[in-house]
């Protein structure tokens, strides 16, 4: 296999004047104008199976900017069917075919299909269109780029063959003989691309139940894919019902694989499943799941205040805190309180919400009513809670939009459930620690939550930051010092964390494709 350095994808600018708004402005307005309709895609064959569902915008709910249909579940086992079927042709596809059609889609999306993609982001997923450009452009094209380099990376590896002239040793990349299941969130574009294309890059044939809430950004990828080049049936295209899917693909003999990016709750219920009907199936399915988190921001009394105000606000508020990464909890040194709280406050009260369209808003909606009602249901606990004091927001209105004012809120217990549950949402805890307690308070940063997914600490101390990469060591599987916990990049911070955060597969990372490969070694005798 030929190699080539491979580079980030820029991030594009969208100045006032530029090309790419304008572009985008017009893709705006054209996918603003439709509800498109979205078929369920099996073998290339399209399905349009029981009653209509539709994704609306968030930002504006009664506008509906996709009708799609679940498919039921017989059409989902079809699904299945096709994508065993089509995997053993696949399979024997040479990597370098597969890989120029990679290289293709990668192409299409840094180019023609951009701001299709971008638009079909800040209208369905209500993402801001600085948030769109680094999920649905840079991170997707980085994905799609990286997974091509790290699999050539690992295809350098071959083993040892002592005497070449009697033997020789090598090992090749099988897909696993089956299919993957890939279950994608709301939250990130560019996770849908990476969880059911990656294990079809390394042979596997997927079964895609896209999130309810981005199907049309979803949609998108998947056509082109098609223009790219990748036959049909290795990626099959099934917005479900959660439960019914799981159903049944945890009840199919042929599942190899899950890779899933959601809730601990939804994980937990695959895995039982899986465990439950083991002797079902033809291989161990692969289990790999990200799952979110409770992280923090833990500020040393040396820290930079300016630093860690900028970025616990970035962290916690933009996609109004929908980032699986975002900071909920802030450990504040008692010295420090004052100017982090009023910087804080004061650069809260400055943040333009509203419709994410809109070049100049800071952030938009929260995706749905479910998410609006979970939110807002910790948002009003707090207010009767006298432990709890909200310092800033607490507002919120979800009669056009869902839309929730970002919320800093101080409270007293570092053991509330708004330091130690998952929000998935625009609100910030902050917790005040006595100078004296730093050891202390960074044992608390660990044992408060069952999560261990993203966190930051804030200091000019070299000393301390030693003593806090021994002691956060388990508690986040991506750990910033003196930056933000968000914002991981493909390639740069290979993003995943441990405990009930996740398998820690570490997408964006050179282990991730090897997870979707069953190698072979094979001695030859001559
Ligand atoms: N990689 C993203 C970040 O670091 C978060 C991914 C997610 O939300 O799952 O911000």
């Amino acid at each position: 296999l030929q190699n080539n350095n491979v580079e980030n994808e820029p991030v594009l600018a969208y100045r006032a004047g530029s090309r790419e708004r304008a572009e985008l402005a017009d893709e705006l307005k054209r996918t603003a104008a439709v509800t498109e309709e979205i078929p369920i895609v099996i073998g290339g064959q399209t399905i349009k199976d029981g009653e209509p569902q539709y994704q609306v915008m968030p930002h504006d709910h009664s506008r509906k900017i996709a009708k799609f249909y679940y498919a039921s579940e017989k059409t989902i086992q079809k699904a299945i069917e096709a994508s065993v079927e089509a995997q053993v042709r696949w399979d024997r596809t040479p990597l370098n075919e597969r890989i120029r059609i990679w290289q293709n889609a990668a192409e299409l999306m840094a180019g023609a299909h951009r701001q299709k993609l971008n638009a079909a982001t800040m209208l369905g997923q209500s993402k801001t269109v600085v948030q769109a450009e680094i999920d649905s452009a840079a991170e997707l094209i980085d994905f799609f780029r990286f997974n091509v380099f790290f699999l050539k990376e690992n295809a350098k590896y071959q083993p040892i063959s002592e005497n070449p002239t009697v033997t020789r040793n090598s090992l090749r990349f099988r897909g696993i003989d089956g299919f993957i299941a890939a279950i994608s969130p709301f939250n990130f574009t560019a996770i849908g691309g990476n969880l059911a294309y990656t294990p079809a890059l390394m042979g596997n044939g997927v079964v895609w139940k896209p999130s309810d809430t981005a199907l049309l950004s979803n949609w998108r990828i998947f056509n082109i894919m098609r223009e790219a080049g990748l036959p049909d049936g290795i990626v099959n295209f099934v917005p479900a019902d959660g439960p019914t899917f799981g159903r049944v693909i945890t009840t199919s003999p042929f599942l190899a694989g899950i890779n899933f990016t959601g809730s601990v709750p939804t994980f937990n219920w695959l895995w039982n499943e899986v465990g439950k009907n083991l002797n079902l199936y033809r291989n161990y399915p692969r289990l790999i799941g990200e799952c979110g988190g409770k992280n923090y921001h833990f500020v040393h009394p040396s820290a930079d205040v300016a630093t860690v105000v900028n970025a616990s606000i970035r962290s916690a508020f933009e996609y109004c805190g929908q980032k699986c990464s975002a900071c909920s909890r802030i450990y504040i040194p008692k010295s420090l309180y004052e100017p982090i709280k009023e910087g804080l406050l004061a650069e809260r009260a400055k943040l333009k919400i509203g419709d994410p369209t809109d070049f100049s808003v800071f952030t938009a909606a929260v995706i749905d009513d479910k998410a609006f009602a979970r939110i807002t249901g910790y948002i009003n606990g707090a207010k009767k809670n006298p432990k709890n004091k909200i310092l800033g927001g607490g507002e919120f209105d979800g009669s056009k939009g869902y839309f929730v004012q970002p919320t800093i809120i101080e409270t007293s217990d570092p053991h509330d459930k708004l330091m130690t549950e998952e929000i998935f949402g625009p609100v910030l805890t902050m917790y005040v620690y006595d100078d004296h307690d730093v050891m202390k308070t960074l044992a608390l940063v660990g044992s408060s939550t069952k999560f261990a997914l993203t966190g930051a600490v804030f200091s000019k101390d070299v000393n301390f930051l030693q003593i806090a990469l021994e002691e956060l060591k388990m508690t986040a599987g991506n750990f910033y010092i003196n930056d933000k916990s968000t914002g991981s990049v493909v390639g740069q911070q290979p993003f995943g964390g441990g405990r009930m955060s996740g398998t820690n597969d570490k997408a964006g990372g050179p282990n991730y494709v090897m997870r979707w490969t069953s190698p072979q070694s094979i001695k030859e005798t001559f």
